[in-house]
């Protein structure tokens, strides 16, 4: 890539700022994971059950959620078993086993919230007008890479088939939520909506 300054640049340093967040984010995790005995994945599977365990806790929605093979989820929902942070009972439906916290997993689910805050508080001194953009630019990004198949599962306003794009004139508030019947300003849309249904079947990689 010749052209630094065109379009065709920019999104090219784009699309390397983000994967160096990226690679950031990933170091960040790990050593926090480590810091609390687990792997990446469990303490994923950890501050997920802790944000929404009735609708999520279930080893098949979680492997989907995060994108790996169900024996790879089970594999991480066994050592925290025995690791007595999260216990399996039957589901509604006596067949599904559904998952849940231990009073220790909720303990260690709240020391592990503040694993990122080094990046809130690096977008905290962007001024709010240009982190609503950014969380509306980056959104629509991941609505399309679902479309193509390279992100599964997300609970996104753009991907929910209640999302009314573009509905009012006003920049900051151009959308619409079908199913709460409000307009969604860029700085409320929501990343992890417990009302979200999904506007597509999300594409699946084939995952080894
Ligand atoms: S239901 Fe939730 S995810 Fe869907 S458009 Fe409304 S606020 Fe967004």
């Amino acid at each position: 890539m010749t052209d630094t300054d065109g379009t065709a640049g920019l999104d090219r340093r784009l699309a390397d700022a983000l994967e160096r967040l990226g690679h950031g984010m990933r170091s960040l995790a790990q050593r926090t994971a480590r810091e609390h005995g687990l792997s990446p994945l469990q303490q994923q599977v950890v501050l997920a059950l802790a944000r929404h365990s009735q609708a999520r806790g279930e080893v098949a929605a979680l492997a989907a959620e995060f994108d790996v093979t169900t024996p790879t989820m089970s594999d991480a929902v066994t050592a925290l078993e025995r690791k007595e942070l999260v216990t399996r009972s039957p589901g509604t439906d006596g067949r599904r086993r559904s998952l849940a916290l231990t009073p220790t997993g909720q303990e260690v689910a709240r020391g592990l919230s503040s694993w990122d805050d080094l990046l809130t508080a690096a977008l905290a001194g962007i001024s709010e007008q240009d982190r609503a953009i950014t969380l509306h630019t980056l959104l629509r990004a991941i609505a399309d890479l679902q479309r193509a198949g390279v992100v599964s599962v997300t609970h996104t306003c753009t991907t929910c088939r209640f999302f009314g794009r573009d509905e009012y004139p006003e920049p900051d508030a151009p959308h619409h939520c079908h199913l709460l019947r409000i307009p969604l300003p860029l700085a409320d849309l929501r990343t992890d909506c417990p009302e979200h249904e999904p506007a597509i079947t999300p594409a699946r990689r084939k995952r080894g």
